[in-house]
């Protein structure tokens, strides 16, 4: 059992940073599913930027196209960048497969998790789960589950 990571964060590039080191744990690992949970504008995008440098993917392709909900990445090993924000319909999300990214190969970070129905405990478990807070109009407390540490 890992316990929780609990950083505070008082930037936007803090929180890319901190991205960047689960990103590059997760690259290393070469899968593995990231949950992001947080109302909006607590910074999961700017969260997935950093974890999506760490595979080389360029912050400004990330999250710009509004009408994408999963993206796929060609990477090494293969990156998805989904958001369920604009999907409504739980029969959309499910229809979605995401827990079949937990099996392939690749690593896969998913924004509002809330979303999600839990398929079971072991598949739910294996997951990172990060949780990213409001503190004030800079500050964020971001509370990550399932790793040991990111340095
Ligand atoms: P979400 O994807 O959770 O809806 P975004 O990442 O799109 O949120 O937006 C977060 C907003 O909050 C951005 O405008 C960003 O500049 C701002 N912000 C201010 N401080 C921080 C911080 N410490 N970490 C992340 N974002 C921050
Ligand atoms: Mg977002």
């Amino acid at each position: 059992m890992s316990h929780d990571l609990r950083i505070i964060t008082n930037s936007p590039s803090e929180t890319e940073e901190l991205g960047f080191k689960l990103g590059r744990l997760l690259k290393a690992k070469g899968k593995g599913m990231a949950l992001l949970y947080g109302d909006l504008g607590a910074g999961k995008t700017v969260f997935v930027k950093g974890v999506a440098s760490a595979f080389g993917i360029a912050k400004r392709d990330i999250g710009s196209a509004s009408f994408v909900i999963a993206a796929e990445y060609e990477t090494s090993p293969p990156f998805y960048h989904i958001d369920l924000y604009r999907v409504e319909r739980e029969e959309d999300i499910e229809a979605l497969g995401i827990w079949e990214y937990m099996d392939s190969e690749g690593v896969a970070i998913v924004e509002w998790a809330e979303r999600l129905a839990v398929p079971s405990a072991e598949i739910y478990e294996d997951a990172v789960k990060v949780r990213i807070d409001h503190i004030d109009e800079n500050s964020r407390e971001i509370i990550i589950e399932g790793v040991e540490s990111l340095e």
